[in-house]
């Protein structure tokens, strides 16, 4: 509804969220926040579920998701084209022809949510206050997620939370309320986009939540599933073989040739993020 302003300064934010629950039900949720008095203009708001359903074993989780796009205003950026290819996917082949899911992959408003810029900086948090041997337990296997991924893309684990291009954080992503008033269950992880203008251009960055209440192998499982989103695979496999399943499995796979070559695809497409948000009006 309206324009956004072209003011050069101007800071334009974009919420996205995407929820995994581990217990019942969950949901993603997308909105754009525009904080600037300036833009009372662009309202969006994307929901994502992910349901999750446990069966005989805890781990079983179903997740769905769903997604919603209320008022997407139409002056928005601008023009979407696609960057070369990452060295590390333009070399990496699959010679088995194991396929993909890419047509699970969403676009958004701004196209693919694709990295440019590399390496991508990662920082991982804990809270203070919590179990110190716990608490390195759980680092330990977020490292290990973003190592396993950084052979792919090239990630760059960061200390400052201010350069840091995706942030994990060990914490409980708030419980979702539904309209009615009625407090549903928690969820296990959240997942958030955030667009925003510098210099003109136009860049995104990530922050997911894992909550303390995954443990063991999962937080391995869960970390490398939501970087895999935050990387770009904005989407779920149907494949139980693939990290990018929509649903938890006992024995969680590692990332495959079809999540590798859904993620080549993804950057292969066109996108407004890393480009000019000028000079296309
Ligand atoms: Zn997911």
């Amino acid at each position: 509804m309206g324009k956004i302003t072209q003011n050069k300064r101007l800071w334009r934010r974009l919420i996205v969220r995407h929820f995994d629950k581990p217990f019942g039900f969950a949901q993603d949720k997308l909105s754009i926040s525009l904080p600037s008095l300036q833009v009372a203009v662009l309202t969006l708001v994307i929901s994502t579920g992910l349901l999750v359903i446990f069966t005989n074993f805890p781990v079983n989780a179903i997740f769905r998701e769903q997604e919603r796009n209320i008022q997407l205003s139409n002056s928005l950026p601008v023009v979407q084209k696609s960057h070369p290819l990452p060295a590390t996917l333009e070399q990496w082949q699959d010679k088995t022809n194991s396929g993909d899911y890419f047509d699970q992959i969403k676009s958004t408003k701004v196209g693919y949510l694709i990295w440019s810029t590399f390496p991508v900086k990662v920082k991982v948090e804990t809270l203070t206050g919590i179990n110190e041997q716990q608490s390195q337990v759980w680092v330990n296997s977020v490292l290990q997620a973003i190592q396993q991924w950084s052979i792919y893309l090239p990630l760059q684990v960061v200390q400052k939370s201010d350069i840091a291009d995706i942030t994990i954080i060990r914490k409980a992503p708030p419980l979702q309320v539904e309209p009615n008033g009625k407090i549903l269950r928690a969820r296990s992880a959240l997942t958030t986009y955030n667009l925003y203008t510098k210099n003109d251009i136009l860049y995104h960055s990530f922050t997911i939540l894992l909550s303390p209440s995954q443990t063991g192998d999962y937080v391995l499982s869960a970390a490398r599933h939501e970087l895999g989103h935050a990387l770009g695979i904005w989407g779920h496999s149907l494949l139980q073989t693939d990290t990018m399943y929509f649903s938890q499995v006992r024995k969680p796979p590692f990332i495959s040739l079809r999540d590798l070559n859904t993620l080549k695809k993804v950057y292969q497409q066109s996108t407004s993020l890393g480009w000019s948000v000028v000079g296309n009006r």
